[in-house]
């Protein structure tokens, strides 16, 4: 028998591992030391769990554990790495090149900015949810001191030209700023190979706990210096201050472990169950994919079902599938999603996009399952839908 509803929104959150809240629970009782602590085997015992996570963590994306800030999640990473970049680095120049699909956690960072006098551009991305490169070296200036681009998007799985951003940043002497959230963990992400200077994830998409992530700065070819953001106590090299959330850390380090060991498999097994539903999907008539099928994570689907709207197909499916318009972020709002507006989807299609992102504990049983019921549930909703039958009757043009 299966659990319902089935879980394809890991992109918003993953369960945790099982094997994370064994890491972490000796944590809370035992070994409840300050990791500051200096002067006693309390403090040893936290200050030795939280080196090794570091040494964990900076395995996944090919750092030192000097380069590793822990951090409360992706959005405060995204937000040390953009203002303390933008303050550090304010006699060199203000301005900051991102795109218009980033996560909320860079464009309000971003805003936020702009107000304090930054100067912003915003790259265009092709139909196909990428960057022109071109439009990229176009768009640098003199003033310019951060390219801020995201590694997979969260909502269309489509992958930045990485590598090429990477050495366009630095044959330009300019810093790139990756927020790498919904890659790390799944596919294999090398700050040497991918010339990042900054990179930003968290430990709750990784099958880890919320409330901690980590900020890669680089330490050499160039060195980063950062403005702190939060004052006090001088934890994390005084570049993020505060008594350091040592079970956290313990599970975002055996997160990183767990997916380091079994991302290459996950990400074929992964890959076959997508494909399977996706294709499924896509027989249905008039629908499309948001998406480039060869740039994109193994584990994301996202498909507009023409005609319908996301928060009606949602509500149709949320006791067997639980899955979401886009972003968790903007699940509740009626506008289209800025992120497919961008790739040039119309409003119509755009609001009747639907997000499916498979994870670990995904199964093939599942799979079969949705793909059934969610066929059912779609030609059950446009068979009551009187724009549908214009539509097929011709009546409507599009
Ligand atoms: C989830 C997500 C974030 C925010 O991460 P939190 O740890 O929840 O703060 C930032 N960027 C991207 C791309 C994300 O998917």
């Amino acid at each position: 028998m299966l659990n319902l509803p089935i879980y394809l929104d890991n992109s918003a959150t993953t369960a945790c591992d099982k094997a994370v809240v064994e890491a972490m629970l000796p944590y809370f009782t035992q070994y409840f030391g300050n990791a500051s602590s200096r002067s006693h085997v309390f403090g040893w015992q936290a200050t030795a769990a939280v080196d090794a996570a570091r040494q964990q963590v900076a395995g996944i994306i090919n750092a030192t554990v000097e380069e590793i800030i822990f951090t409360s999640g992706a959005t405060e990473a995204c937000n040390l790495a953009l203002r303390g970049i933008t303050e550090i680095y304010a006699g060199k120049g203000n301005h900051i090149i991102t795109t218009k699909t980033e996560h909320k956690a860079v464009l309000d960072t971003c805003k936020q900015l702009h107000k304090k006098g930054a100067d912003i551009t915003y790259l265009n991305v092709l139909p196909d949810g990428r960057i022109d490169l071109n439009e990229l070296k176009a768009a640098i200036t003199p003033a310019t001191i951060l390219i801020a681009i995201m590694y997979a998007n969260n909502e269309t799985g489509v992958l930045m030209p990485v590598k090429e951003i990477g050495d366009i940043a630095h044959e330009k002497d300019v810093l790139f700023f990756c927020d790498a959230t919904q890659a790390v963990g799944k596919i294999k992400v090398d700050v040497i190979h991918d010339n990042i200077d900054v990179l930003a994830f968290s430990g709750h998409k990784i099958y880890g706990p919320k409330g901690v992530g980590a900020l890669y700065v680089r330490r050499k070819n160039p060195r980063v210096k950062l403005m702190a953001q939060i004052t006090g106590g001088g934890q994390e090299k005084n570049l993020r201050s505060g008594t350091l959330n040592v079970p956290g850390i313990v599970g975002l380090g055996k997160a990183c472990t767990i997916c380091s060991q079994t991302m290459e498999s996950e990400a074929a097994r992964l890959a076959a169950l997508r494909d399977k539903l996706e294709t499924a999907l896509l027989q249905l008539e008039a629908t499309f994919l948001n998406s480039n099928p060869e740039h994109r994570l193994p584990q994301v689907t996202n498909i507009s079902f023409k005609h319908l709207n996301s928060s009606k197909i949602l509500s149709a499916i949320n006791n067997v599938v639980a899955a979401s318009s886009g972003s968790a972020c903007t699940s509740g709002s009626l506008d289209p999603s800025y992120v497919l507006t961008a790739m040039g989807i119309k409003d119509g299609l755009a609001k009747a996009a639907v997000r499916f992102s498979l994870g670990r504990f995904t199964t093939a049983a599942e799979i079969d399952f949705c793909i059934t019921e969610i066929q059912k549930k779609i030609m059950a909703l446009r068979q009551e839908d009187p724009v549908w039958h214009m539509y097929k009757t011709g009546l409507l043009k599009e």
